[in-house]
C-alpha cells in the first residue's frame, strides 16, 4: 500500500490555524516542487461547511495568485479543515502565511464568489460568500502559526 504523507500526522496533536510545509519533491530534471498544509480548523473538533469552503476556495484560487508567486495547485481537503496548496520551488513558511494573509484580507472584502456559473464549476448552485467571509474573518483573527503542535 501507498504511504501517504498527511495519513502519517497525528491529528490529534497539531494546533490550527497553521501552515506546514508537507513535502518536497525533486522531478527527474530537478524541479522541485513544495506542498503545504494550510489548517484552517482545528482536526475532529470543527470544519467548515461545503458551501462556504467551497466559495472560499474560489476566491482563494483567485486572489492567491497575485501574492504568491509559481502556484501549482490549491484544492480543499475532503475533511473540510483546510487547504494543500503546490508550488513551485521551496518557499519558506513564513512566506506562504504572509500570502496568505493578504489573499484572506482580500477574501473579506469580497462582494461576489468568482467563477459561479455551471460552465466554470462543477457544483456552481453551492456557495455561500458569507461563510467564506466568515472564514477569513476567523482566520485572520487568530492569526496562522508556522508551529504545527502549537
Ligand atoms: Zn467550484
Amino acid at each position: 500500500m501507498a504511504q501517504v504523507e498527511s495519513f502519517s500526522l497525528d491529528h490529534t496533536k497539531v494546533k490550527a490555524p497553521y501552515v506546514r510545509k508537507a513535502g518536497v519533491y525533486t522531478g527527474p530534471k530537478g524541479d522541485k516542487v513544495s506542498k503545504f498544509d494550510l489548517r484552517f480548523t482545528q482536526p475532529n473538533k470543527e470544519f467548515m461547511n461545503s458551501a462556504g469552503m467551497h466559495a472560499l476556495e474560489h476566491l482563494m484560487a483567485t486572489y492567491m495568485r497575485d501574492y504568491l508567486e509559481d502556484i501549482i495547485d490549491l484544492s480543499p481537503m475532503g475533511c473540510r479543515t483546510g487547504f494543500y496548496l503546490t508550488v513551485w520551488g521551496e518557499p519558506d513558511v513564513k512566506d506562504i502565511i504572509s500570502g496568505l494573509e493578504k489573499t484572506l484580507k482580500e477574501v473579506v472584502k469580497a462582494t461576489e464568489v468568482p467563477a459561479t456559473t455551471e460552465v466554470q464549476c462543477g457544483n456552481y448552485l453551492e456557495h455561500s460568500l458569507e461563510e467564506a467571509v466568515g472564514y477569513a474573518n476567523k482566520l485572520l483573527s487568530q492569526g496562522i502559526s508556522d508551529k504545527v503542535f502549537g
